[in-house]
């Protein structure tokens, strides 16, 4: 067996506790890394690969980074995913006997970062333990960086991946045990890819209570909390006192929308590139703090359900619109607030700053000002903006006490002195004054030394080395009088010396400024100890500020953008009336959007069917109306005319482009498995939005398939639903289906050519102009004309009499759903077979564009 180093063996042993994270093992100015862990990081952290005598008889691989310049190394490294133990030196070299004791004294992991530079200030960090147990659906979700600490219990396991997913989580905690894998499976299918699966060993004893997590709790809600709090004691190993209890919520609370539905309607980010730019939270956030960017975040995450708190932020959003100098003036002071959530964090964890102090100090001073401005406005001002400024801690006794102890323009460093303020601390103050008497001798010295020795040149300096010296240029060495001049340093053309008044000033002052160092770093860690306690309240006046940040934000989208107040009712109707889809209205440069009505009830016309050619608007269309839904019960205003919304507890929808192939399935087969979640899970009061029902599969099928959609959520669901599809024959069905109405989008056609008006119109069209739209997108002339004969065969004679007498005859009154006819089957077969022709075609001319 290889024979080590005392302290590679030392190596060895602490890092087989960390076998999954790079050990950073500190070696006087810098972190190495031995073993596979070099080899990893020097190519992840592209630097240099080299070796370390071991005591073996091979150099071992080795690579570091020096300590100072650490931080980008390990932000390198979590945005990979990787996790990192620093390993430091816990005993004093010089006093240390044999190997220098080292411990991990935390371990960094992509969930759980507490640096700023390391993390992004729009958006929450969160670790979400997970738990998936016959007994229970739990997750516990935690952002150490700002204290946010929620918990939630769903009844399914596909409810619980869901609300796992939507925290956009850098770490996952999964319990190992029965449906565990199937959930890991799940949160994979979703994009997940950071998840650690906690075995049954490393499980926490049930029973374990902390006061975290105390009140009355299902047994695996506590498992799932008792897991990622485990989990941050083993990995940050300090004070973790900045996080707040645990938050309880209901589901029911908000409006369900799946992973799914939230990428359709681009609600965080766009389908195409990701980017956030282009979604529904760009629209809306016009926030000024990172406070309230992270508010606004959660509040399009979850639309609200409750009716009241709904109206609350709609009545405070609307006095904020309209008083725009209110408003503005709130923005401008809210812009002087930093982000007191992860000050406060960084402040209990003990690695804030001194400029962090006064930044805290700052943004708590804006307090006062706000309430006045809010108050001011008295009677008028609604009540939850009243209420919040009302109950406002301004947190006055601790911006005094940050006003007495740290200067106004503190260092970044809190180990180098210049923080505290005078007149805080009566010893640091004559430390103080020793130091400054004794510079100021000093600078007196040179004056006094030239007038005495007649050396016009001679000069006082100071050098880290040597300390303070006279300096004598060595053509008037003989000007200095004998014996009290001591030789310390010799220059090529001058000489340095020292006298014994100078050395003792010289150690009076070095012993103050070491003291005072020193001292100062103890008071600064003192009184970060004691603003540490401040912080529940602390919190709590982030998350006003950010409420205030947040609602601004909505009346300034509202102010900017013409939105109206949406009328909240209970009656089941949703009426649009001259409603506009929000991103694609602001995106549109060279020409206006159209607007369109929309009316859903329960009754007559709980279901839209919508047809007519492809770019004529339809998916546009029905995004808007889920937009303008999520957007009233987010408490935002809403691009329209005028908008009554009856409260929706969930929406589904199924539009093509975002086709998630998940583990493999065909695009068929997402779409039915999307069609089963909304069959089998809308309630009356949801909101179902099909895009081209029935499509990827053949004309035959998917128009089947289609008709008994449409009746099941006609006649067993009863929610209000749009459905697109290119199947124009399915219009008879407005005859069999009281609750049905066919719309489509207008077209006008001109001599070669047709114009989208874009407009909603009530009934339904027969036309395609499929052809058409293979043209405007480039389609070879050749294919093109192809196309044109083969239609008018179609429609002349064909394969096929009539394509509307064909399906005519084929759709079937409601129950009969089965039924078939040969003749009918062949014709679908020929269809089918010309269709994939021009589908193969089309792909072929396609790749040649893209050779
Ligand atoms: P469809 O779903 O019918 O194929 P889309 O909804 O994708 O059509 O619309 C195609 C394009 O037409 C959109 O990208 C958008 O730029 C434009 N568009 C859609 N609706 C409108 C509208 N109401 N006003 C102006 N332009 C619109």
């Amino acid at each position: 067996m290889a024979k080590y180093t005392p302290m590679m063996e030392q190596y060895l042993s602490i890092k087989a506790e960390y076998p999954d994270a790079f050990l950073f093992f500190r070696l006087g100015d810098f972190y190495e890394l031995f073993f596979e862990d070099a080899v990893l990081a020097a190519r992840e952290l592209e630097i240099t690969l080299t070796g370390r005598e071991a005591g073996t008889e091979e150099r071992i691989p080795m690579c570091g980074v020096p300590y100072h310049s650490v931080d980008t190394y390990f932000h390198t490294l979590l945005a990979k995913g990787y996790k990192i133990a620093i390993c430091e030196q816990v005993e004093d070299p010089k006093t240390a006997k044999g190997v220098v004791r080292r411990e991990v004294i935390r371990v960094l992991t992509p969930g759980t970062v507490m640096e700023g530079n390391m993390l992004s200030d729009r958006e929450n960090n969160f670790l979400v333990a997970g738990i998936a147990e016959e007994d229970g659906f739990s997750l516990a979700a935690c952002d150490i960086s700002t204290g946010q600490f929620y918990g939630a219990v769903f009844q399914t396991i596909e409810q619980l991946a869901a609300e796992i997913m939507s925290y956009n989580p850098k770490e996952i905690l999964l319990k190992q045990g029965t449906g565990s894998i199937t959930l890991q499976e799940r949160c994979v299918a979703m994009g997940s890819s950071n998840i650690q699966v906690i075995t049954d060993e490393q499980r926490p004893t049930a029973g374990l209570s902390s006061q975290l997590i105390d009140g009355d709790l299902s047994a695996s809600l506590k498992m799932a909390s008792q897991m990622l709090l485990d989990y941050l004691k083993d990995t940050q190993k300090r004070n973790l006192d900045h996080l707040q209890p645990l938050e309880v919520y209901l589901t029911e609370q908000y409006m369900v929308l799946d992973p799914f539905t939230k990428k359709n309607l681009e609600l965080m980010e766009t389908l195409i590139d990701k980017s956030k730019k282009g979604s529904l939270l760009w629209y809306l956030d016009q926030t000024v703090t990172a406070l309230g960017a992270r508010m606004i975040r959660s509040w399009v995450d979850k639309p609200l359900l409750g009716k009241e708190e709904i109206q609350n932020r709609l009545i405070a959003v609307g006095f904020l619109k309209d008083q725009w100098m209110v408003r503005e003036e709130l923005r401008e002071l809210l812009k002087s607030v930093y982000d007191i959530e992860r000050l406060a964090g960084r402040i209990s964890f003990g690695n804030a700053n001194a400029k962090d102090l006064v930044n805290l100090k700052r943004s708590l001073e804006v307090i006062p000002l706000l309430k006045k401005l809010i108050l001011k406005a008295e009677t008028e001002a609604p009540g939850l903006l009243k209420q919040m400024a009302e109950t406002m801690d301004g947190c006055q006794d601790l911006v005094e006490l940050i006003e007495q102890a740290i200067v106004n323009d503190p260092p970044l460093s809190v180990k180098e002195g210049g923080l505290i303020k005078e007149g805080y601390d009566g010893y640091l103050d004559k430390l103080k004054t020793v130091s400054r008497d004794g510079k100021q001798w000093i600078s007196a010295l040179e004056k006094k030394e030239r007038e005495e020795t007649g050396i016009k040149s001679l000069k006082v300096g100071y050098n880290r080395v040597f300390g303070y010296y006279i300096e004598v240029t060595k053509a008037n060495l003989g000007s200095l009088p004998e014996g009290k001049y001591e030789r310390k340093q010799t220059l090529a053309n001058a000489e340095r010396f020292i006298t014994p008044e100078l050395k003792e000033q010289e150690a009076l002052i070095l012993e103050a400024e070491e003291k005072l160092t020193e001292l100062e770093y103890q008071i600064f860690s003192e009184l970060r100890q004691q603003i540490a306690r401040f912080v529940t309240r602390l919190q709590r006046a982030a998350k006003q500020i950010a409420t205030f940040d947040a609602l601004a934000s909505l009346a300034q989208v509202a102010q900017e953008c013409g939105l109206v107040r949406p009328t909240l009712q209970d009656d089941g109707v949703l009426y649009i009336r001259e409603g506009r889809h929000p991103v694609v209205e602001k995106v549109l440069v060279d020409q206006p959007f159209i607007a369109n009505d929309t009316h859903l009830d329960c009754d007559t016309q709980r279901i839209v069917l919508l047809t007519g050619p492809n770019m004529a608007g339809k998916s546009t269309y029905m995004r808007q109306v889920a937009l303008i839904v999520i957007m009233a019960q987010i408490g935002s205003f809403v691009p329209a005319e005028s908008a009554t919304i009856s409260l929706t507890d969930r929406i589904f929808t199924r539009i093509g482009a975002a086709d998630d192939l998940v583990g493999g399935q065909s695009t068929f087969m997402v779409e039915m498995k999307d069609i089963e979640t909304m069959t089998t899970q809308a309630s009356k009061q949801s909101l179902v939005i099909i895009d081209e029902i029935g499509r990827g599969t053949s004309t035959h099928d998917g128009m089947s398939i289609a008709q008994a959609v449409i009746e099941f959520l006609h006649d067993e669901v009863g929610c209000k639903s749009i459905v697109s599809t290119h199947y124009h024959e399915l219009a008879v069905l407005e005859d069999m289906l009281q609750g049905l109405k066919n719309f489509h989008m207008a077209v006008q056609e001109q001599k070669d050519n047709i114009v989208f008006l874009r407009k909603l119109k009530q009934g339904s069209t027969s036309e395609s102009y499929g052809i058409y739209c293979a043209q405007l997108a480039g389609l070879p002339e050749k294919i093109i004309n192809r196309s044109g004969e083969l239609l008018k065969g179609y429609k002349e004679k064909g394969p096929v009499e009539q394509s509307s007498g064909l399906v005519n005859s084929f759709v079937q009154e409601p129950i009969q759903l089965d039924l078939f006819a040969t003749s009918s089957k062949e014709k679908e077969k020929t269809i089918d077979t010309t269709v994939k022709k021009l589908e193969k075609i089309t792909q072929e001319v396609k790749s040649i564009d893209l050779i």
